[in-house]
Order: C-alpha cells, then sequence, then structure tokens
C-alpha cells in the first residue's frame, strides 16, 4: 500500500523535534551536529533568537495579504537586495523552481518585446540542478530527473560543465540565455573556476544573450561573499534565489538588472504567496544579519578553519576521502567508499551530512557556526571514516 506520505524520498530513519544553531536533537536527545542546514537553508542555524523574535512579532500582527496592496516587508526586502546586489528589481517566489520558472519566462520575454521572437533557447550545463518544476527538470536536463515526465518544455540545450568552446559553438540566433550555478550543489560541489565565468559572461556579452545565474544553493553567504558570482568580479543579468534567503522560511527571489526585466509589466506573473509579510519579514532579518559588517569576514575565517581540518582528514582517511572541493561553507567531499555509507556512518556518529552527485558528501553548516562546533563535526566524520574502515578491513 502507499505510504499516506507520497513516497518520492528515502528517509533516514532519524526524526528531530528540535533544533538549536547547529544541532538537531531527536526525542530521546541524541544532539546531531548539522552539516546540512536543510540543504544549505538554515544560514543562521536552528531557531536564531532574533529570527524567532521577528516572525513571531509579524505573525502577531499580520501572516498574509495578497500582492494586490502594498507590502512594506516586502518593499524593505526589496530596497535590501537592490542595494547590496547589481539587480535593479526584486520578484518575491517561495522557493527555487518557482525562481526557475520566473528567469527563464523573463529571458523569453525580454527576447519578444524585443522584436526577436525567436530567441527562446536557454543553454544550460550537464550536472545542473535548477528545480523540479517542468521549466527547472528541463533546465536541467538529467535522464534522472526527467524520465517518464515528457513532453518536456522544448528549448533547452545541455553542455559539458566548463566547455567554454562548446558554449561558444552552441550560442546563435535562438539563444535567449545562459543559466548556471557558479558552484553546482547537488551536481557534487562543483564550482566553476572564476576566470570561466567571467569568460562566460564576455561570451555571453559578445553574442547578446542573457546570463542566469542560479544562486539558490551558493548565495546568501555561503561561498563567504553574499552571492557567489561576486568572486569573479561578474554580474549576471537574471539570478535565481532561494534556500538561505529565507533562513528556513520558504521564500525565494528573482533578482534582475532594468533591462533584463524590461518585459515583465503589470499583469505578466504572479503569485499568492510570494513576498508575504511572514516570509519577508523573516527573509529582511536574514538580510541585515548576514549584511554586517564582520560577519562574512566570520564565514571565510570559519571556511578556513573547516577546510584546513578536511584536508587533514582526507590525508588520514585515504581510502575512504579522495578529496575536499569547494568553497566557503559550501565544502564537498569527494569519496572512495558510497557517499551513501559515509553519510550513514556519519548519522551513526551524530553529524550530519547531505549526498550529492559524484559520489560526493556535501558540508553546508550554517554560517554561523562556532569554531569549537567545526572541530567537534571533523572529530565525528573522523569517527565515520574510521568506522567505515574498521568494517572494510573485517571482510
Ligand atoms: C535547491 C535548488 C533549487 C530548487 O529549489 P527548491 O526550493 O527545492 O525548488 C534550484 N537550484 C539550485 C541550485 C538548488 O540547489
Amino acid at each position: 500500500m502507499i505510504p499516506s506520505v507520497l513516497p518520492t524520498y528515502n528517509r533516514a530513519p532519524l526524526e528531530f523535534v528540535k533544533g538549536e544553531g547547529s544541532w538537531l536533537i531527536e526525542a530521546d536527545g541524541r544532539r546531531f551536529l548539522d552539516l546540512g542546514s536543510g540543504i544549505a537553508v538554515n544560514v543562521l542555524g536552528h531557531a536564531h533568537p532574533e529570527l524567532v523574535a521577528t516572525l513571531t512579532e509579524q505573525a502577531r500582527n499580520l501572516w498574509h495579504v495578497s500582492n494586490l496592496y502594498h507590502i512594506p516587508q516586502q518593499q524593505k526586502l526589496a530596497d535590501m537586495l537592490v542595494d547590496k546586489t547589481f539587480a535593479d528589481t526584486v520578484f518575491f517566489t517561495n522557493s527555487g523552481t518557482e525562481s526557475c520558472e520566473l528567469a527563464v519566462k523573463m529571458a523569453r520575454k525580454y527576447w519578444y518585446e524585443k522584436g526577436v521572437p525567436e530567441r527562446v533557447e536557454i543553454i544550460g550545463f550537464e550536472g545542473a540542478f535548477h528545480g523540479r518544476s517542468s521549466a527547472g527538470i528541463a533546465a536541467a536536463g538529467s535522464e534522472k530527473m526527467t524520465t517518464g515526465f515528457g513532453p518536456l518544455l522544448p528549448g533547452f540545450k545541455h553542455l559539458a560543465w566548463s566547455d567554454m568552446a562548446a558554449l561558444k559553438a552552441a550560442i546563435d540566433d535562438k539563444t535567449a540565455a545562459v543559466i548556471l550555478e557558479p558552484v553546482q550543489g547537488e551536481g557534487g560541489i562543483r564550482p566553476m573556476a572564476d576566470d570561466m565565468l567571467r569568460e562566460v559572461r564576455e561570451i555571453c556579452d559578445a553574442a547578446g544573450v542573457l546570463l542566469i545565474l542560479d544562486e539558490v544553493q551558493c548565495g546568501m553567504g555561503r561561498t563567504g561573499r553574499l552571492f557567489a558570482h561576486e568572486w569573479a568580479g561578474i554580474a549576471p543579468d537574471i539570478m535565481m534565489v532561494a534556500k538561505g534567503i529565507g533562513g528556513g522560511f520558504p521564500l525565494g527571489a528573482v533578482l534582475a538588472t532594468e533591462a533584463a526585466a524590461s518585459g515583465m509589466t503589470a499583469g505578466t506573473h504572479g503569485s499568492t504567496y510570494g513576498g508575504n509579510p511572514l516570509g519577508c519579514a523573516v527573509g529582511g532579518k536574514v538580510m541585515e544579519i548576514v549584511s554586517e559588517p564582520d560577519f562574512l569576514g566570520a564565514v571565510n575565517a570559519r571556511a578556513g578553519a573547516l577546510r584546513q581540518k578536511l584536508e587533514g582528514l582526507v590525508a588520514s582517511h585515504p581510502e575512504v576521502f579522495e578529496e575536499v572541493r569547494g568553497t566557503g561553507l559550501m565544502l564537498g567531499l569527494k569519496c572512495r567508499v558510497s557517499n551513501a555509507d559515509v553519510v550513514k556512518a556519519g548519522y551513526d556518529n551524530l553529524v550530519i551530512t547531505v549526498p550529492a552527485a559524484d559520489n560526493v558528501i556535501r558540508l553546508l553548516p550554517p554560517l554561523n557556526i562556532t569554531e569549537d562546533e567545526i572541530a567537534e563535526a571533523v572529530e565525528r566524520l573522523d569517527a565515520a571514516a574510521a568506522a567505515i574502515e574498521s568494517v572494510s578491513s573485517s571482510v
């Protein structure tokens, strides 16, 4: 009999009843160090007192009103994002995949309004993840996500990751935009090198096509800059955001330049919940905290400490781990044994990690994890690796 919850997830036998900072707690009191953050969502950890205060205060006043009216919390968050980024304008969604839908619609509408309606194609890269909606799976294109869900939304091409020659060759007079994650998350923590990201920007500029960056996972401070593309000194035309922006409240956004957004006039897009007062009040507080002068500097310091400890971990367990990859607090350990086994051994040693493609485990801790917690987490990973070694040496 089918379970009452649609069985699209293979769930681990864990059930948390409470979260505190970097910790997740089960009913029996077992405390896990959380290096997953709900997949890069809880950027300020669990139950951050200022976010709890903001959420409860807003809940007492007003949960929801329609976008038919002005929403000051939404205005405030949009103003902050415009102030801190390349963007001139922002649309709020509830998730990453909804941000993908709008990014694709916006790029196509841009060309339509320019009188070039045949420019509809979006060029993406293998290993990408852009969410589970029809546009999201078509944009990523992998068989795993698309099989059985045809006919797929047409107008997407996929190139090998970071293949600049292929990108130049693929752009033609049907191309509307290029879409990519500056650091692929689900694809196995694969950063695009800064000089290649600059080259993508140059190729797009030369051809006059739009660049859409998906910073749903790598944005909101995760790499040590507010958005990952800042490291390369470039800016997109359109950017998808979600996950960390709400700190755990379902919130997403599409940020765009005035030119890229020029087709999106009144009535062309909408959302019932997107940008509602509860979500935007919380998102505003997250932005305030992440924008504090020392916040990102501290993220970079923690990232350095974690990376160094992970390099040591890999060196002491060469049969379990192959390498550390990634940037900032978006790190991956490429495994030599099955990554699922490493994640499971982590659970047994009370540390949470997240599997990704390419046999990688992802480490995406809260951005405010302490150095003591980092040390403790790596000790637990060390114990997990030792447990795997003792099993494999006993067979
Ligand atoms: C998670 C993710 C998405 C999809 O976000 P949802 O909120 O699950 O719809 C899109 N792009 C990237 C890079 C992601 O990591």
